[in-house]
This record gives structure tokens, sequence and C-alpha cells, in this order.
């Protein structure tokens, strides 16, 4: 079996200019089929906020929480109150040169499949095929009663008509459509409950920070991983243990890793390569090397 030694040497990252695809180009030359994992890093070039630094570090308030979201009325007014101007963000993103490369390398044959941190479900627009959301998709609400589905649009449209004195407000969007927002009594916003069992909380169909990813996802990614050669990290600071537990598991595999990254990760002393450059750029070099 192959160790993650016999790639390459331990060291400095590798972040001259073009020299990252190239070493790309080798690692996926001696481990064609790969899982990728994605984060954050891919979609910053949309538009996109993220919530961390190049160190790995929080760069804004951490996001809300689960259990805040889902016992607090007052935190769940602030919430749809932000996500009316951030979502913007989301709905107006469009695929960028990391989403579309990664595309490519899956029509090329070398994903078994493409695990995405981020929920704005640019892959899939991207033409992406082999997708495992983990942590959901944001365009999509769940009533956490009844467990019923409905397009986010659809109840942003509710929202902003017994809601019109909050649609004209200006903030800057952050991440996951939330939009920086404060100083206001949000106790006059009015929130939606499901009209379909009466009383459910609507919930967008992401993992919030403090809840867990559904087992059947965390399975379906582990099962990916041990079908492929290699896993490739990308744009992610696997900051949040549901992404970083994959990197470890590869690991204990003895399967290698390669990290795309601006930046530091958490799991930098497990990698057999780390390229520290632009992800978008890097990976259009590396598509046009196959
Ligand atoms: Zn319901």
């Amino acid at each position: 079996m192959l160790s993650t030694n016999d790639f390459a040497p331990q060291g400095a990252p590798v972040a001259l200019p073009g020299a990252g695809s190239q070493a790309l180009y080798d690692f996926l030359q001696q481990y064609p089929r790969l899982m990728v994992l994605t984060g954050a890093g891919v979609s910053t070039e949309c538009g996109i906020p993220d919530y961390r630094d190049t160190r790995g570090e929080w760069k804004r308030k951490p996001p809300v929480q689960h259990q805040a979201f889902m016992s607090s009325l007052a935190t769940r007014q602030r919430y749809w109150a932000r996500s009316l101007i951030g979502f913007r963000a989301i709905e107006e993103a469009r695929p960028g040169p990391a989403h579309h490369a990664l595309a490519r390398l899956e029509a090329l044959g070398h994903v078994t499949a493409l695990v995405t941190q981020n929920v704005d479900g640019l892959h899939q627009r991207a033409g992406s095929r082999r997708v495992i959301d983990l942590h959901g998709r944001a365009e999509m609400v769940r009533c956490m009663g009844c467990g019923s589905q409905r397009m986010r649009y659809d109840l942003h449209a509710e929202l902003a008509a017994i809601n019109p004195s909050w649609l004209d407000l200006n903030a800057a969007v952050g991440p996951d459509g939330d939009a920086d927002l404060d100083g206001l009594d949000f106790s006059t916003f009015r929130v939606l409950d499901c009209t379909r069992c009466g009383d459910g909380v609507l919930k967008p169909d992401v993992v919030f920070f403090g809840d867990n990813v559904p087992r059947a996802r965390v399975d379906a990614t582990f099962a990916a991983l041990a079908d492929a050669d290699a896993l490739l990290v990308v744009g992610s600071s696997l900051m949040v243990y549901s992404g970083y537990r994959f990197a470890r598991q590869a690991s204990r595999d003895g399967k290698p890793i390669a990290c795309l990254n601006l930046g530091r990760t958490r799991a930098d002393d497990l990698y057999a390569l780390k390229v520290e450059a632009p992800v978008g750029s890097t990976l259009e070099q590396l598509v046009a090397r196959l």
C-alpha cells in the first residue's frame, strides 16, 4: 500500500505560480480517483463571504446556533430579518472558475464524489453530479415539526409581503445568506410558521452550528472516501469537525490527502501535498493540463 510519504516530501507548501497546478497534476496522475471536499473558499470568488480568515480564525461573529434558533422566537425574528437582505447574495451568485473546473474534473472521471460544506448549490449549477451536500441546501426550507419542505424564495416572498418596512434596509451581506443588520428592534419582525401542520418552526434546510450532519450523509461520504484513491481538500480550513473528520479518516486509512487552500487548515499536518494558491485559477490550470 502506498503511504502519503511515497508521494511528496513533507515541507513548505507549494506556492509558486504554476507550480501548484503542476503538483496537483502529478498527484492526480498517481491517484486518479479523488474524493473532493470543498468549503467556502470555492465560493468566495463568487461574492459569497466566508466566516474565517487565512489563519482559520473567525472574522465575524459566529453564526446562529441551532438550539437558539429552535428555542427562541427573538433569534428567529433576527435571523429572518437579516436573511431577507443577506440571502440575495446567494440568489445572485453564479458558479465560478473553481466550480466549473471541479465539474470538468468529474466529467473526466477523476471524482468519486464531491462533498461540499457549502449550502449555495453552485457545484450542481456548474454541472457536478456526484455531489453530497454535507450541510444541506440554503434554497430550501424545512418544517421542524412535520418535515415538509418548501422553496426559500417562496417563503421570503411571504415574509416580504408582511414585513414591507424591512425590505429597503441595507447592510453588508455575510456568509450563508446572513447580513450585518443590527441595532434594530427585531421584535416587530413577523415570522411565519408552517401552514401545513399549523405551528411547526420553519428553518432553512441546512445544518446550523451546534447541530449534527444527518447520519446517512456522513455514511455516504465515508463510502465515497473508501472508494477513492485519495482525498482532495479545496477551499476549506476544515475548522469544523463535520469536514475535518474525513481528513482524519483518510489519514487513518493511509489515503494520501492533497489540499488547495489559501491559508492555514486544521489538518495541515496530515497532507501529502499542500498548495497555497487561489483555488479558481489553480484548478483551471490543472484541468487545462489534463
Ligand atoms: Zn409543518
